[in-house]
């Protein structure tokens, strides 16, 4: 019982800091609308290059799993925007048009769903040992606050507070500490899910890359900016989960 607490408040921990992604924001006094090309552009890349690190998570446990889960991801992502588009205007985000509360709604919501299988990830490893189960703790905790910043860029230039900014940064990383419980607490039944879990995160997530925040980038800025930023973002976020492992 007592150790279930303990996996509970180290995944709340790596939950929480998701929200220091939101914290560059506090430099930059009015990012403005024009921020939104390049901002768009690096949210890309650091989720890009994220989702091929759950990718290659999965891998390790098994290729077919992960394959099937990716198909599943795709498949879930596309019928999820049909769904959220045939909603007049998503009330979540007030003070936004309704496309671009669309947006939001859509990253915000992909982000907080991939946090699901890291939180199975976080207990699965506690049930293998608690000093594995610390490492990908701390490394999921790293880990999120590029993912908070990916949030926050496509949120405050959108006229989003910082302060918010962090909270619904935060808040997509909730289900961490909701799922490292039971996961730990029911390992066998947990474990041979992950891999599938791990890629329908991907599929997800890459989807979105291109079919949202790419094009988005590209109606701002011109595609040598574009692609230069989404190369070099995601280049740099292969680097960070490397030196991170
Ligand atoms: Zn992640």
């Amino acid at each position: 019982m007592a150790e279930s607490v303990w996996v509970f408040l180290l995944a709340l921990l790596t939950a929480v800091a998701t929200g220091l992604g939101a914290l560059p924001f506090l430099l930059f006094q009015n990012p403005t609308r024009s921020w939104l090309g390049v901002s768009n552009a690096l949210a890309a890349g650091l989720m890009l290059a994220a989702s091929l690190g759950l990718v290659y998570e999965g891998l390790a446990y098994g290729l077919w799993r992960t394959a099937l889960g990716i198909l599943l991801g795709l498949l879930f992502i596309v019928v999820t925007r049909r769904l959220i588009q045939r909603e007049e205007h998503p009330a979540v985000f007030a003070g936004m048009g309704a496309l671009d509360a669309r947006k939001a709604l859509l990253v915000v919501g992909v982000m907080t769903l991939h946090s699901f299988t890291e939180g199975v990830a976080i207990g699965v490893s506690f049930g293998g040992s608690e000093a594995l189960g610390l490492f990908i703790a701390v490394a999921l905790a790293v880990h999120n606050i590029p993912e908070g910043l990916a949030i926050s860029l496509v949120l405050v230039p959108r006229g989003i507070g910082v302060g918010r900014a962090a909270l619904w940064s935060i808040l997509s990383s909730v289900p961490q500490p909701v799922m490292a419980v039971p996961a730990f607490l029911f390992v066998a039944l947990f474990s041979p899910l992950l891999p599938s879990g791990l890629g329908f995160a991907a599929g997800a997530m890459v989807w979105m890359v291109f079919s949202e925040l790419v094009p988005d980038a590209l109606e701002e800025a011109n595609g040598a900016t574009v692609t230069t930023v989404v190369a070099l973002s995601a280049a740099a976020m292969v680097a960070f989960q490397f030196l991170i492992r």
